[in-house]
């Protein structure tokens, strides 16, 4: 539940694994609004419209749900019209990095700007992206898929069907995984002491934290992870002519090994206009934002 203001007055979570069927999920989301409503003492009246976010392409105009990669049964929902049916009050659906980008711009780490663009790093790689203050869809409400620009010629197959994807060569698996292979290669490093020799315990935490000890290869792990970053921002940045560029997601706590050797390559990379006027920041609001942005879309 959220003021104009950005305020997040009550929150409530579930797991989308808990529900075998589209319908359970459905009717728990819709239960957990009720107690929202509730708990803020008000009545679906009361708002001026329910935002949601998802991890997936959606049609924003008709409010439908492509899929989400994730949630089995959840092809082609018009997720709008049912809860709209249920609350007879606006609803409006997008896409979780979308809102995300809205949140951070309206009440985060992109107040002020004009236009800005927000990536995700983490499990996978998402976008979204500002232009005179207002969220950029594209014709089919699917802009902003910075996981999928292709980083290679060619590469490994991703499952967009494409392949040499951005996102197969900076997520959390590929990073865990090469941090795995040049463990076995022999390579050394503090990581094995601190996981104590189970490499199955190794995450992105993990190697940040390896990274601030000084852990040679943990440095040049997070600071290939940077070039990569920096290489598909470049060319972002030269396309859009961003003020500020604002990362988030789990890496974004990786620390300056990570934002530095981005900067650095931006800075390489780019057009030398943008040297002086795009800033590279970190998300302010964290897992909040794409709550707050779903409150945006009614402001
Ligand atoms: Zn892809």
């Amino acid at each position: 539940l959220v003021d104009k203001s950005g305020r997040l007055f009550h929150r409530a979570k579930l797991s989308t694994t808990d529900y075998d069927t589209k319908e359970a999920l459905l009717k728990a989301i819709s239960y957990k609004i009720k107690r929202i409503l509730k708990k803020g003492h008000i009545s679906s009246r009361d708002l001026k419209g329910i935002g949601i976010g998802v991890p997936g392409p959606v049609d924003f105009k008709r409010g439908l749900i492509y899929y989400l990669t994730n949630v089995p049964g959840w092809k082609n929902v018009r997720l709008k019209k049912i809860l709209e049916a249920r609350f007879k009050i606006p609803v409006l659906i997008d896409n979780d990095v979308n809102l995300m980008a809205l949140g951070e711009h309206r009440f985060g780490a992109g107040r002020g700007a004009r236009n800005l663009v927000c990536i995700t790093l983490g499990t996978g790689v998402g976008g979204g992206i500002i232009i005179d203050g207002r969220l950029y869809r594209g014709s089919s409400s699917v802009a902003g898929e910075i996981g999928h620009m292709p980083l290679r010629e060619t590469g490994q197959r991703c499952n967009c069907g494409s392949f040499g994807c951005f996102e197969r060569y900076v997520s959390n698996s590929f990073i865990v995984g090469e941090i795995k292979r040049r463990i076995k290669a022999g390579e050394h490093t503090s990581i094995k002491r601190l996981v104590k020799d189970n490499l199955s315990l190794i995450t992105p935490e993990v190697i940040s934290y390896a990274s601030k000890r000084n852990d040679k290869l943990a440095i040049a792990l997070w600071q290939d992870i940077g070039k990569r970053v920096g290489i598909i921002l470049s060319g972002v940045i030269n396309l859009l002519n961003p003020e500020k560029i604002i990362i988030g997601g789990g890496l974004a706590n990786a620390g300056k090994f990570l934002f530095g050797a981005i900067r650095d390559t931006v800075n390489e990379r780019t057009l030398p206009i943008h040297k002086r006027t795009v800033k590279i920041t970190k998300a302010r609001l964290g897992a909040d934002a794409g709550i707050v942005g779903a409150a945006a879309l009614f402001l």
